[in-house]
């Protein structure tokens, strides 16, 4: 069986139209829905001849034997935020369903390396609050120490709404056991921002996710009467904020692919009629080099510091959260260079990722790692009007085609077992 990238845009529009309502798709984690759509995709298995489970954490497993026992991963995820889009996370798992039936046709049935494609639980998060999920059991970087507690709008624990999917909680570790063997892992994924678009070109490939800093950093002045207090003796926390929101730009600008976001700021006691006494910001900041970003966040401290004392203000830091730049492997970063190459009789660009990935988690277990990005329309996901010019997505395809027979062959290249 050739490759066949427009069956890939067929079935993704045969899974929106059994998994969307009119607000999007609603393939959210551990929902009837979601449950359905893996049904539906168990179907498409028919007659390849493959092995098929899932895992301790739910992740769930299409295997097709190679000559080396070492194994090529292809993946992506077939869950959705609510009132989602129709290629995030499902992208990739639906052209990876194309290439194992490649794989499958081609080598007289047996292809240099074995072939698994994996379609990670939960990777959203969005109904408990706890993004790769699955990916982070296979990693050995969950805890669910941390995650047993969690409930969703309606008060449901994650423990239960996981049984009910054939899931327990305690045993998710096990998922671990899926390591073995496993010399590469390739993911396709829409963009989920504007760069290519702005480009004007269809394919990138990703350098790694960002690392994130992310902190709380509050200001106290003095809360005064907006009427008796003059403008000079006033000590306004909003107004330090303010110069800091402001600050935020050149700092990031000075590092390149570096962003930073100041996306929440209360005021209090936060009347019309009082100066501002406390005001409590965040700043999220992003970047693929774990010194960049040492540096922007050190940037930033010391010019909060200088913005309270000219505001007359204090300033407090305290993290949030934070997760260290994750680069992907350079062997795999120029195989999917020159698979971008040979699709489109050109150079793309490489990027690196803003959002996090599941990629991230199995780079982070020491599986080598790459991406391929595709464009996305508008730059827009995580919205039903999400999309991708279908004549780009099949070219996606084709590319992570060339990209996952690149890494076969060096996997099994690599000596046996
Ligand atoms: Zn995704």
């Amino acid at each position: 069986m050739a490759l066949n990238p427009k069956r890939t845009v067929a079935e993704l529009k045969e899974l929106r139209e059994l998994t969307s309502d009119e607000h999007g798709a609603q393939r959210v984690a551990w929902t009837d829905t979601w449950v359905r759509a893996r049904e539906w995709f168990y179907g498409k298995l028919a007659g390849l001849p493959v092995e098929q489970h899932l895992d301790a954490a739910g992740n769930n497993w299409v295997t097709l034997a190679g000559r080396s026992k070492k194994t090529l991963l292809l993946g992506g995820h077939l869950d959705s935020v609510p009132n989602g889009g129709w290629l995030d996370g499902s992208l990739g798992v639906l052209a990876s369903l194309e290439i194992l039936r490649r794989f499958a046709d081609g080598y007289d049935g047996t292809p240099p390396a074995t072939v698994r494609l994996v379609d990670w639980a939960d990777e959203e998060g969005a109904r408990f609050g706890r993004s790769l999920f699955g990916s982070s059991a296979f990693a050995g970087t969950a805890s669910i120490e941390a995650d047993r507690g969690r409930t969703d709008r309606e008060g449901v624990r994650l423990e239960d709404a996981l049984r009910r999917c054939g899931v327990e909680v305690e045993r998710i570790g096990e998922a671990g056991r899926e390591r073995a063997g496993a010399a590469a892992y390739l993911e396709l994924h829409i963009e989920q921002g504007p760069v290519l678009e702005g480009l004007g070109l269809p394919l990138a490939t990703v350098l790694g996710t960002k690392g994130v800093e992310r902190h709380a950093v509050t200001f106290l002045g003095q809360e005064a009467h907006s009427g008796s207090t003059p403008m000079g003796v006033r000590r306004d926390a909003l107004a330090a904020a303010a110069k800091l929101a402001l600050e935020i730009r050149p700092i990031a600008a000075r590092h390149k692919d570096a962003v930073a976001t100041m996306g929440s700021v209360k005021t209090f006691p936060g009347i019309v009629t009082a100066v501002v006494g406390r005001c409590e910001a965040t700043l999220d900041q992003r970047d693929l080099d774990a010194g960049v970003l040492a540096a922007m966040h050190r940037e930033a401290r010391e010019a909060s510091e200088r913005f309270a004392r000219e505001e007359r203000c204090t300033v407090e830091w305290s993290r949030i959260w934070s997760i260290e730049p994750v680069p992907f492997d350079a062997e795999l970063i120029g195989m999917a260079r020159a698979a971008v190459r040979e699709v489109t009789g050109a150079d793309g660009p490489s990027l690196p990722s803003g959002p996090l990935h599941d990629a991230a988690e199995v780079s982070r277990a020491g599986v080598p790692t790459v991406m391929l990005f595709v464009q996305s329309l508008g730059g827009i996901s995580h919205n039903k009007i999400e999309d991708t010019k279908e004549e780009y997505i099949e070219l996606s395809v084709a590319a992570l085609d060339r990209l996952a027979e690149k890494a076969a062959n060096w996997i099994g290249g690599r000596g046996g077992e």
